[in-house]
């Protein structure tokens, strides 16, 4: 007797759960059908989706499951920012987070169990990597917040930035998955411009997201030159500036996105300079390029400062006068260690490898792009 794991449907593309119902000899509408009570009706149960036929709940029974992440910690911050710590099998941690603002929620969901990328100013990176997550625990996030939410009748989340723990681009297939349900509407009908995938540049994959998806792009840079990129951003290395921004301007002209966000976190007589502005808006002016100022977060064991706030408007003053829109991105959930960066979790890790070295190359890297 062959005993068949039980298959996670949350997550599954439409087309994909399409297919398993042509499979099964059913009507592709049934996945419709089914996709409104998960992420319309957030019902998990096949035994309440009362309008598929009983012998089809009674085929699937058994085989399938809609599967949330279990909470390991729930933490409420006095700015109403939540944080959710959420078991990634063993001891290890995955943390997605929640931020209301005036007109808008928006939540930060994890892409892997730790980060292999080794930036040495981000909490995540400092813990090395352990694993990618599938796209059922990627969407899986969305589920368990939107469902803790609406229990309380609480604020809506109505945008999904791919910035919590983990290099979305290094889970490429699984990311693209979730992205596909995030914005279906039969999934969570999210406007393309609300979802946004955050990357330390890795080219292929980048190129390949333009291809098969269009969501908003945001571009960790943080330096204006290759040779401090290369020890704030290792990634860098193999894949410089001048080639990473080609990609960015390609992904922008291929998706008709009006413009690629820049983040750039604020490091203490690091990259904060006068020459250094300029030097950034050289690169990005007449482009379609806007730039994020992140205030630096510090964590425990960080040996980074965050730049003076003299410093920060200085920078940003520079960026405007050559016509580059330039935020400066507040600072919430402060006192639960829930603002970018400080994402630790609890990762065992098995890979801490600096970039230069075998992972990139590895086999691992090179499925993502098939
Ligand atoms: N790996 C992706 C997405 C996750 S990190 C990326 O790097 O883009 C999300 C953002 O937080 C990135 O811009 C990252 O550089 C930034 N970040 C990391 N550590 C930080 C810290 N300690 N303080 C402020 N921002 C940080
Ligand atoms: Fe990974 Fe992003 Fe942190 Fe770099 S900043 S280590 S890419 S999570």
């Amino acid at each position: 007797m062959t005993v068949n794991p039980i298959t996670n449907l949350l997550g599954m593309p439409r087309a994909d759960l399409e297919r398993l119902f042509a499979d099964m000899g059913e009507k592709t509408f049934r996945a419709r059908q089914m996709m409104q009570w998960v992420y319309g009706r957030s019902v998990l149960h096949l035994d309440d989706m009362t309008d598929l036929s009983k012998t089809l709940r009674h085929s699937l029974d058994g085989h399938v499951e809609f599967g949330l992440p279990q909470v390991h910690e729930r933490h409420d911050a006095a700015d109403g920012v939540i944080k959710w710590s959420l078991r990634a099998g063993g001891s290890q941690a995955i943390e997605t987070v929640f931020i209301p603002e005036e007109n808008r929620g928006t939540l930060c969901v994890s892409s892997q169990v730790g980060c292999a990328m080794d930036c040495p100013f981000c909490a995540t990176g400092r813990q090395g990597f352990n694993r990618n997550l599938s796209e059922a625990e990627i969407v899986g996030q969305v589920m368990l917040a939107k469902r803790e939410l609406d229990a309380v009748d609480g604020p809506r989340i109505s945008n999904v930035v791919f910035m919590g723990m983990g290099e979305p681009l290094a889970n490429l297939r699984a990311v693209i998955k979730a992205v596909d349900i995030l914005l279906d509407d039969f999934g969570f009908g999210l406007s393309r411009r609300r979802v946004t995938v955050s990357t330390s540049g890795l080219v292929p994959q980048l190129r390949k997201l333009g291809a098969e998806s269009n969501v908003a792009l945001a571009v960790s840079l943080h330096a204006p030159n290759d040779a401090l990129r290369d020890v704030l951003v290792p990634i860098n290395r193999r894949y410089p500036i001048a080639e990473l921004l080609d990609a960015c301007w390609d992904y922008a002209r291929m998706t008709n996105l009006k413009d690629v966000t820049f983040e750039y976190v604020m490091l203490a007589d690091v990259n904060d300079s006068v020459e250094q502005a300029h030097e950034l808006s050289r690169l990005l002016v007449n482009r379609p390029a806007k730039v994020n100022l992140i205030p630096f977060n510090p964590f425990p064991g960080s040996d980074y400062r965050r730049s003076p706030q003299v410093a920060v408007d200085r920078f940003r003053q520079i960026l405007l006068e050559a016509g580059i829109i330039t935020v400066t991105r507040k600072t919430r959930g402060d006192d639960i260690a829930a603002a970018c960066g400080q994402l630790a979790g609890q990762v065992n890790n098995r890979v801490r490898t600096p970039l230069s070295g075998k992972l990139l190359s590895s086999k691992m890297q090179q499925d993502q792009l098939q």
